[in-house]
């Protein structure tokens, strides 16, 4: 598998996947993709991929694109109808519906940085709602699509092999925290926030450029204690900046103490 592979992407939070057949963690399967397969690309269109932060922190960063730039140019987002949290997807305006990083016969341009569901697939993920406790539950499921011609091939898989292979589980670590924000009992629903906190929440996890700023630049540091080390960290690294705005969104929008408040002198 070292290709650089188009694949389906197909990641639901909830809901979608819930009718194709599932896999439990020892599941053996087979599949291969790789340059010359009949079906090569297909799946790199109308693929209708949901983007994880994690998602879009990785691809505006190989792109070389502000977060805000990456957003507007290639996503679009909107809030979900069932779980009242922002949706974001890619725009995928190219000819015949493709991703805009389809590069034909080299494949995916974003291979290193590809997202969360390009890689599981054809293993979906869907986390169940007990997955707004620590120990998310997600179901796995095999996506068997007509025009996918992997199936026949004869490589065999679990989906913890090739999770390991596709480089998912570090991606997972990293969305585990946004699949708790769906199901968590005082937001996963229409309304539970207004307009302002919805769009601070949307920055913060997904516009990390711009949160970048707004730690840094406005009145945030006035107001609340953040070491050093840690506005370093922030400073240099998007990682570091996601895990932040993870303790600021626990902080601010579901009241769980996570920084120190300066006091007035
Ligand atoms: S990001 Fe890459 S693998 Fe995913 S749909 Fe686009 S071209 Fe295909
Ligand atoms: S084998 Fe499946 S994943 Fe690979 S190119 Fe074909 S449709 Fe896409």
């Amino acid at each position: 598998m070292t290709d650089n592979k188009p694949a389906n992407p197909l990641f639901a939070v909830h809901g979608t996947l819930e009718k194709l057949p599932t896999l439990n963690l020892d599941s053996t399967f087979t599949f291969r993709c790789h340059k010359g397969i009949a079906c090569w690309g297909e799946c790199c269109h109308n693929p209708d991929l949901f983007l994880t932060p994690y998602d879009v922190l990785r691809l505006k960063r190989a792109r070389g694109m502000t977060s805000q730039d990456f957003l507007a140019r290639h996503t679009v987002h909107y809030i979900g109808e069932d779980f009242g949290l922002p949706v974001v997807k890619l725009k995928c305006d190219g000819p015949r519906g493709a991703c805009p990083f389809f590069a034909g016969a080299e494949g995916c341009a974003v291979y290193n940085d590809r997202p969360t569901s390009c890689r599981a697939y054809p293993v979906g993920q869907a986390a169940s709602s007990g997955s707004s406790t620590a120990n998310s539950a997600t179901v796995l499921f095999r996506i068997e699509e007509d025009h996918c011609l992997g199936w026949r091939e004869k490589d065999e898989w679990t989906p913890v092999t090739w999770f390991e292979n596709e480089g998912v589980l570090q991606y997972n670590d990293y969305n585990e925290f946004v699949i708790r924000l769906a199901f968590h009992p005082r937001l996963g629903a229409p309304g539970a926030l207004d307009e302002r906190k919805m769009g601070m929440l949307f920055m913060a996890l997904y516009d990390l450029d711009r949160f970048r700023e707004f730690v840094l630049s406005t009145s945030f540091l006035d107001k609340f204690m953040v070491d050093e080390g840690e506005l370093e960290a922030i400073r240099a690294k998007d990682e570091a900046l996601l895990h932040f705005a993870a303790r600021w969104i626990n902080h601010s929008i579901l009241g769980v103490k996570s920084f120190d408040v300066k006091t007035a002198h």
